[in-house]
């Protein structure tokens, strides 16, 4: 699976939602990275007041949006991101094992999480990983480690278990620390320590760092201008992503003004 757009859009919250709905308005090929409607902040807030014309639970307007973004006819690919790279022309985005390519991107991933834990980082791609189904296989029989909770990562633990690796699992909670040579192969949990030959760690949000190559940060938020631009050419970033303040009508206009200035930056392009 994969595709072609013009504008790929990571993340279904209220800023991605908003950037979708102006770029099909303005004729723009559109898909939507999403992780479920339930993982953004939206949908945690007991009831929103400051949002001009409606007012409700997060549920209830995280649920209203969603809807208008299925009927406005831009694509949804349901799944987490795991990098975004310029190519060039385009800028290519991995979602598990399939690949996207959009002429712009925005980045509108909410809050950035920092990495998990000491080594995460270093030893990403080398005994680390972020997708049990992307990489599993090559640990099949061997000792993996999961970090993480929720339903994905039972479903992922179940994954790796038909598949036959040795798992153990850890709600990655507490004090974690990755170690190793040239590869991850230990990991320390709360005093505990676990001889593995991998470490999935899964969680909705990677920092903008790790899912973004090269992008420009302030203390894991997203620098941009007053456009959306990012430091890297025709990718944009909206929302909670770009830091406080962290309000619903900003996630919101950020997400419209950065597709805007995607479209102006495709059609100087053309
Ligand atoms: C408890 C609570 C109450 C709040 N109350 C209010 C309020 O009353 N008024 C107000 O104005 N604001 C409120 N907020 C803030 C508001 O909810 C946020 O500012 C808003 O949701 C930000 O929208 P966003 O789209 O930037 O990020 P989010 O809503 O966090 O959406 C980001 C989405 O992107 C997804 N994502 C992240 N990484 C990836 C990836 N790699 N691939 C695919 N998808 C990805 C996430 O899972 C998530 O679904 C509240 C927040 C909380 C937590």
């Amino acid at each position: 699976m994969g595709g072609k757009y013009d504008i790929l859009i990571v993340g279904g919250g209220p800023a991605g939602i908003s950037a979708a709905l102006t770029a099909v308005n303005r004729g723009k090929k559109t898909a939507v990275i999403a992780n479920p409607p339930e993982t953004s902040k939206l949908s945690l807030a007991e009831l929103v007041t400051n949002y001009p014309g409606i007012s409700g639970t997060g549920a209830e307007l995280m649920q209203k949006m969603r809807s208008q973004l299925i009927e406005s006819g831009a694509e949804i690919i349901n799944g987490k991101a795991l990098s975004v790279m310029s190519l060039g022309k385009t800028i290519g985005v991995a979602v598990g094992n399939d690949f996207y390519e959009g002429t712009a991107v925005i980045i509108a991933t909410g809050i950035s999480r920092r990495p998990l834990c000491e080594g995460e980082t270093k030893f990403l791609g080398r005994g680390v990983s972020y997708c049990a189904t992307c990489d599993g296989m090559l640990y099949k029989g061997k000792n993996v480690a999961v970090l993480g909770e929720g339903e994905e990562a039972e479903h992922d633990i179940e994954f790796l278990k038909e598949i036959g690796c040795n798992v153990t699992a850890f709600s990655g909670k507490g004090k974690i620390e990755i170690t190793g040579e040239m590869k991850a192969d230990t990991l320390v949990v709360n005093g505990q320590t676990v001889k593995t030959d991998c470490i999935f760690i899964l969680k909705d949000t990677l920092s903008s760092e790790t899912l973004v190559n090269g992008i420009e940060c302030d203390r894991s938020t997203i620098k941009t201008d007053k456009s959306g631009k990012t430091n890297i050419s025709g990718v944009f970033a909206a929302g909670d992503c770009t830091g406080a303040p962290y309000q619903l009508a900003k996630a919101v206009g950020e997400g419209n003004i950065a597709a805007l200035t995607a479209c102006e930056y495709i059609s100087n392009l053309n």
